[in-house]
């Protein structure tokens, strides 16, 4: 059972009790809207492992870098060059509906020895809206276009990191294991190199799991300099998850 499931008995408990105390309607709403309101706020910390157990470890003097949203013609394959120069391994989480025109990238990928997951078909933004069928099929549509390839996927990352029953569901039906993070680059929002750099480098530390996104400028401009520094701190670079 997952937290989820355990504070949806509480509520039940709760509320049944307060049922039969005859509490006034608007107490009662008010303890409704208190609980969705709760859980709507879990459905975005991915860390919590609140709707299902989520991975996000790798070993304590390692560090795991993973790449969202990709693959992407120009980033990516500067992204691979700096981690081949650093003989670095990554996860790279790719959305189906870019390998098309990208499927020898894909390759390249997988074959210089990264490992590939599923980030959903289209990374829709409304995902956490869905019925557990529609992300079943958001789900197996990358997967089957990634097997197409040669590539055989056992992660799954949600797009935006959200997570619910629905969500939860689906991916234990699919049989993929769901990655976290526990660094998060904030690469798509912020576009000062400098700035970025210096504060991951001070965050950074062993046993993290790293949040980039191969589809931007900022992250191939300051991914070397990281690596650098990473190594600087003793860490390794490898794709290993616990
Ligand atoms: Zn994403």
């Amino acid at each position: 059972m997952s937290k989820f499931h355990w504070s949806a008995i509480v509520f039940a408990f709760a509320g049944f009790t307060m049922i039969i105390l005859k509490v006034g309607w608007f107490i009662l709403a008010a303890y409704i809207m208190l609980w969705l309101l709760f859980w709507f706020l879990m459905s975005f910390m991915i860390r919590s492992n609140f709707f299902i157990n989520v991975i996000h470890q790798t070993s304590k003097n390692n560090v795991l870098l993973s790449f969202d949203d990709g693959p992407h013609q120009e980033y990516t394959p500067q992204i691979l060059e700096v981690l081949k120069k650093h003989n670095a391994k990554a996860m790279f989480f790719i959305i189906g509906k870019n390998v098309e025109g990208n499927e020898q990238l894909l390759k390249r990928i997988h074959n210089e020895g990264h490992i590939v997951g599923n980030h959903t078909q289209n990374h829709k933004v409304g995902i956490g809206f869905n019925s557990t069928q529609k992300v079943i099929n958001e789900i197996d549509k990358c997967s089957e276009l990634l097997s197409k390839e040669g590539v055989d996927v056992k992660y799954f990352r949600p797009p935006f990191g959200v997570t619910n029953p629905n969500i939860a569901k689906a991916i234990e039906k699919t049989g993929l294991s769901c990655v976290g993070w526990t660094l998060r680059s904030f690469d798509t929002t912020k576009s000062n190199a400098e700035q970025l750099l210096a504060k991951m480098v001070s965050r950074v530390k062993g046993g993290d799991v790293v949040l980039f996104h191969d589809t931007q400028k900022v992250t191939v401009a300051l991914l070397d300099k990281f690596l650098i520094e990473v190594k600087k701190k003793g860490l390794t670079l490898n794709a290993e998850i616990l």
